[in-house]
């Protein structure tokens, strides 16, 4: 069984993050997070040492079309969180997902080089990998 995050209150075990960086952007507010997901969040801020915040967290459905998302984009489950550290190249990046994360790992690391982000999900029916 999975663990989500609903409230505020359940970032306070996650140092480097809070609620608001992972609610829809679209103003709904929406906010059902994966634990894992932001366990590995937390992993990567230590390991890297440099503050980051997603550029793309929960998304609602209205906003996953406007942000042409997948149709059944994890963004939509609360299982998937777009990244840019600064200074940390989308490969590089990916791999320290890869490596620390079993949750990343065993779920899916999409790399976008050329918009320079990196998607990690803890979809159920993984492990998947694309660069696009
Ligand atoms: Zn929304
Ligand atoms: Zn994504």
């Amino acid at each position: 069984m999975m663990l989500y995050l609903t409230d505020s209150a359940q970032f306070a075990e996650f140092p480097n993050f809070h609620d608001y960086e992972f609610r829809c952007r679209c103003g709904c507010g929406l906010l059902h997070m994966a634990y894992c997901v932001l366990v590995g969040c937390q992993i990567l801020r230590n390991h890297f040492g440099v503050p980051f915040y997603p550029t793309s967290g929960n998304r609602c459905e209205k906003h996953n079309v406007n942000s042409n998302g997948a149709i059944h984009s994890q963004h939509l489950f609360g299982r998937a969180v777009d990244l840019v550290v600064p200074g940390v190249p989308v490969h590089d990046l990916a791999a320290a997902g890869m490596a620390l994360i079993p949750a990343f790992r065993d779920g899916g690391i999409i790399q976008y080089p050329h918009r320079g982000f990196v998607h990690f999900d803890v979809r159920p029916h993984g492990p998947y990998r694309d660069v696009r």
